[in-house]
C-alpha cells in the first residue's frame, strides 16, 4: 500500500516537474517573441513592462512560410489571403472579416472563423493544413 502511494506521489512530482518545465518553455518563447516584434509603430517609447501582452503564440519563420502558402492558394501572391483559413481554405473570405498578421491580410468568410485566428493567430495558423 505504502509502494503504491509512493509510485503515485512520484508520478504526479513528474507530471508537475514536466508542467512546470512546459510554463518557463512558453514565457521565454513568448519573452523572445515580444524583443522580437517590439518595434514601435508610431511612437517610440517604451512601453511600461506592466503592459503585459496577451499570451499568444509567436509569430515564426514558420508561420510566414504557412501564410505564403496561403497566400498563393487565392492563385495570387499579394499578401492577401483571401481564402478562409478558418475553412482549410476551401471557400472565399470576405473583406469584412479581414485579419492583419504582420505583413499579410487574411479574410475570413465569418465571424467565428475570424474570431478563431484573431486569439491566437500564429497557433490557428500552424494548426492549418493546406491541400495540394
Ligand atoms: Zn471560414
Amino acid at each position: 500500500m505504502t509502494k503504491l502511494l509512493q509510485g503515485l506521489e512520484q508520478g504526479r512530482l513528474l507530471g508537475m516537474t514536466k508542467t512546470f518545465a512546459m510554463t518557463i518553455a512558453s514565457a521565454l518563447l513568448l519573452f523572445a517573441a515580444c524583443s522580437a516584434e517590439s518595434k514601435p509603430a508610431t511612437q517610440p517609447t517604451e512601453q511600461p513592462a506592466a503592459a503585459a501582452p496577451a499570451a499568444m503564440t509567436p509569430i515564426t519563420e514558420e508561420t510566414l512560410a504557412k501564410l505564403a502558402l496561403a497566400d498563393a492558394k487565392d492563385g495570387k501572391v499579394d499578401k492577401l489571403v483571401h481564402r478562409c483559413a478558418g475553412c482549410a481554405l476551401g471557400m472565399d473570405g470576405e473583406e469584412k472579416w479581414p485579419l492583419q498578421v504582420q505583413d499579410y491580410n487574411m479574410h475570413f468568410c465569418n465571424q467565428a472563423c475570424l474570431d478563431r485566428y484573431a486569439k491566437d493567430p500564429a497557433k490557428a495558423i500552424a494548426a492549418l493544413k493546406i491541400k495540394n
